[in-house]
């Protein structure tokens, strides 16, 4: 049987290292570091084959994160399965948005509109103990892997007494089956969130990469893109306490039209912000509150 080191470098032969290395270490269960000191070793029989699958797999195309059935977000490890879009680095940047709108000590609702695995709302829970958030998606197979990501990772850091699954109350998240806002009644929210769909459906990117083995439904919307960010931002407002916050994220060449989508439903406080290549990669814009609630959350 072939060495680590002889194993891996056979992989890199077909993929590219970090992949080999990743997937190596999944089926391994073992870290970087470990990988390293022992390259020597030789993995079992049923290891060896079970990696040799995922090697195979990875070269027609498959994401590493549908592989390995997870991916960082935000400091935190996600299940992936291919029901939810693969968590991008770039969707922190709505973490820091909301972050710094939310406040620290006060209770405060959040709304994650078309959740996925969750990262958004599970983050925002982790980060404000005090917020109920609530987290929406039409796709039921998506809930259910939030749901999950939800009961470890916030049963993990729970208060004590620990808080009751899938309560909004103590830090918890709510998840609903809603396509957007259709089962949230008159509900209002001091802050909502979404990492909508928003390729063009005609966009050639969506045959080519991991997109080809992503949810449709996660990631198309429309001839220009702009559907489902539309009907957001038409609907969002009735949502939206008093200065309460709309944050989305949108495709690298949406933001002029998003910012004007805001102004025409009347939002204030308009504005863009880039990600950490330099594109303009989501934006927002606020319900303006009468003075002397403008601050009761
Ligand atoms: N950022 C993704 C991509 O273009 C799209 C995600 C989305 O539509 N929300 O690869």
């Amino acid at each position: 049987m072939p060495s680590i080191r002889d194993t891996l470098a056979k992989a890199r032969t077909r993929i590219d290292a970090t992949d080999a290395r990743v997937l190596l270490q999944h089926v391994l269960g073992a870290s970087h570091a470990w990988l390293l000191a022992h390259d020597d070793e030789t993995p079992g029989e049923a290891q060896a084959a079970r990696y040799a699958e995922l090697v195979e797999r990875r070269a027609r195309g498959e994401p590493v994160a549908y592989l390995t059935g997870q991916r960082e977000f935000y400091g935190h490890a996600f299940e992936i399965t291919p029901a939810v879009l693969i968590p991008r680095p770039e969707t922190e940047l709505l973490v820091e948005l909301a972050l710094a709108r939310l406040p620290e000590n006060k209770p405060c609702s959040v709304l994650d509109l078309g959740t996925g695995s969750g990262i958004l709302a599970i983050t925002l829970a982790l980060q404000r103990p005090q917020a109920s958030v609530t987290a929406v998606d039409a796709s039921t197979e998506a809930l259910a892997v939030a749901q999950r990501n939800a009961d470890r990772l916030l049963q993990a850091t729970a208060p004590s007494p620990p808080m009751e699954k899938g309560l909004g109350e103590s830090g918890g998240v709510r998840f609903l089956h809603s396509d957007w806002f259709s089962m949230l009644g008159a509900e209002q929210f001091s802050l909502i969130v979404s990492n909508p769909p928003y390729v063009a459906s005609g966009d050639p990117h969506l045959g080519q990469g991991d997109l080809r083995f992503e949810p449709q439904q996660a990631l198309a919307s429309g001839p220009d893109g702009l559907d489902d960010i539309r009907l957001i931002v038409r609907n969002a407002r009735a949502h939206l306490r008093p200065d309460g916050w709309l944050l989305f994220e949108h495709g690298y060449d949406q933001a002029a039209s998003c910012r004007a989508l805001l102004a025409e439903h009347g939002y204030t406080g308009i504005f863009s912000t880039r990600d950490l290549a330099g594109i303009e990669r989501a934006s927002g814009g606020k319900v303006q509150g009468a003075p002397e609630i403008a601050h009761s959350w």
